[in-house]
């Protein structure tokens, strides 16, 4: 099995360019984001645990997110691999995994990561506040404090998965939608 992870800032285009990668190499797109907004919706009890947090714009806990993601490599058959996208958002979760994928006697094939400044994000989840309608989006504040979140929790995972060789990055801007899913495209071809 192939394990893709897709990294990269809030709002650099993961969500964006999942799909193309998905549909092209036959894996599933497993954003945790989406799962918990799912769980949320329908008022489930782990729901109900990651609300406030992530409209706060926190972590939810590691345990969370590693099950859901467990869990989705248990029960989901009849693809290539997986496409993580907003997982591993920590180290104690990248260890997680590398414990998940060699109880498959599998391992992480790369990290395809997606940069953008920080400026940049602040624009782009502005912009999605209004198409998308998510409490996180919605004030200065969070999205401030989302991105704190990201440089002191997220980012160390870059060192962690270069010291294994694993870490492949492209530009996310400057570029059109289509010049960044390009860019993606053919990094992972080369993988
Ligand atoms: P995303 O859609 O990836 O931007 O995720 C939205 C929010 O869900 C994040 O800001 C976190 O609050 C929560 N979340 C998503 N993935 C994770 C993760 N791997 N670990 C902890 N919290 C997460």
């Amino acid at each position: 099995m192939k394990y893709y992870i897709l990294f990269g800032p809030p709002g650099a285009g993961k969500g964006t360019h999942a799909g193309a990668i998905a549909q092209k190499y036959n894996l599933k797109h497993l954003s945790t984001g989406e799962l918990l907004r799912a769980e949320i919706a329908a008022g489930t009890e782990l729901g109900l645990k990651a609300r406030d947090l992530i409209a706060a714009g926190n972590l939810v806990p590691d345990e969370i997110v590693e099950g859901m993601i467990e869990n989705a490599f248990d029960t989901i058959k009849g693809v290539d691999g997986f496409l993580l996208d907003g997982f591993p958002r920590t180290i104690a979760q990248a260890e997680a995994l590398e414990q998940m994928t060699a109880a498959r006697n599998d391992e992480v094939t790369g990290v395809i990561s997606i940069m953008i400044p920080d400026a940049v994000v602040h624009e782009r989840i502005a912009h999605r506040a209004a198409i998308e309608g998510r409490a996180d989006d919605a004030s200065d504040a969070t999205i401030t404090h989302r991105i704190e979140t990201y440089h002191a929790q997220t980012e160390p995972l870059i060192d962690f998965y270069k010291a294994k060789g694993k870490y492949h990055e492209v530009c996310g801007y400057p570029g059109s939608i289509d010049d960044v899913r390009e860019r993606v495209l053919s990094l992972v071809e080369e993988f």
